[in-house]
């Protein structure tokens, strides 16, 4: 039995190396509040997407897959969608936004603005950037020699401090627009418009693998991104009550000098945080360096105690991040 989430919503790589990063920059750091300011954009987004999971899960898994953020090659770029709802009869596009204020919609140019505690700011069209991922999921089908289907969009708010206004002239725009708790009642409408299967359980098929094949994660260097180099950064265990860097590892434990909490595997989130920021390989040199303790074999305990992929010997040996999606695991070390 196929489950209804394809793909299921779960933070981007972008947004677990903003919550890796953040703890590492000086408090003083001048680019610290423009870091936490895109952070807090992002986990909005996300938040968003996520809320619309409860709406999403009612749908019967014996007629729709559903897919979220998916990011697909198309010519010389990528283009990304938050939600695809697929059927036999049409896949459903939504565009996913969780900003607070007053959308209005112009008629002329289609232009959209924002307006939140008396500030106006234009924004990008959320329904023509809906109906433009559309077109290019149907290219991008059509690429991959999947069958005819149509491709329906919608823009969702899932903000409730958000009201939408629209100008007289633009009330077609409503047909592909909701707020949240509207969603279901937009794919039943849908549903009932678009009866006609266009896909047999085999191209169902087909499409899902295509999807998830394809589907390439963004995975932005924020050191760059920020102009900031790994010097920049703290190094040491972060304290996993109190936030406090960095830990003492005492006799096989790693104590917090500011709010006493111990823990014996507090240093698999620096290691984590090392691989999503600075290079996904480490050696026990560079371990040491992390996690501030002197012995190159404590070093090692701590990395077998972590299940990583290595290869090399001795001096020479390198130990691997495995898979970007997963925390690094860990065992306890005695
Ligand atoms: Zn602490």
């Amino acid at each position: 039995m196929p489950s209804l989430f394809a793909k299921e919503c779960q933070k981007s790589v972008r947004l677990q190396k903003y919550e890796a990063l953040i703890p590492r920059i000086p408090l003083n750091h001048p680019v610290l509040p423009e870091v936490q300011a895109e952070y807090k954009k992002w986990l909005a987004g996300y938040k968003g997407e996520k809320s619309l999971v409860f709406y999403l899960s009612m749908l019967p898994e014996a007629k729709y897959t559903i897919f979220h953020d998916l990011r697909l090659h198309l010519g010389k770029y990528f283009f990304q969608i938050d939600y695809i709802i697929l059927c036999s009869a049409f896949a459903l596009i939504l565009e996913v936004k969780n900003r607070s204020g007053e959308y209005f919609f112009e008629k002329n140019l289609n232009q959209a603005t924002i307006t939140n505690n008396g500030a106006t700011e234009r924004i990008k069209n959320p329904v023509t950037q809906a109906r433009l991922q559309a077109a290019k999921l149907n290219r991008w089908l059509q690429e991959h020699g999947c069958g005819e289907l149509p491709i329906l969009f919608l823009f969702v708010n899932a903000n409730e401090k958000a009201t939408i206004k629209l100008a007289p002239g633009t009330e077609p725009l409503l047909r592909n627009m909701c707020n949240s708790e509207g969603l279901l009642e937009k794919v039943s409408q849908i549903q009932n418009q678009y009866k006609e299967d266009k896909l047999d359980s085999k191209e169902i098929k087909k499409i899902r693998r295509l999807l998830l094949t394809n589907h390439t994660p963004d995975d932005p260097s924020l050191l760059n991104r920020f102009n900031l180099t790994e010097q920049n950064l703290l190094t040491g265990v972060q304290c996993l009550s109190c936030g406090y860097l960095p830990m003492k590892y005492q006799r096989g434990t790693w104590n917090c000098p500011s709010c006493n909490a111990a823990s014996k595997t507090a240093h698999a989130k620096a290691v984590n945080d090392y691989f999503l920021l600075i290079k996904p390989t480490l050696t026990n040199a560079e371990l040491r360096q992390l996690l501030h303790i002197n012995s190159p074999r404590t070093a090692n305990r701590l990395f077998h105690s972590m299940e990583l992929a290595y290869s090399g010997t001795g001096r020479n040996r390198v130990y691997f991040y495995k898979n970007k999606t997963t925390a690094v695991k860990t065992t306890v070390v005695t």
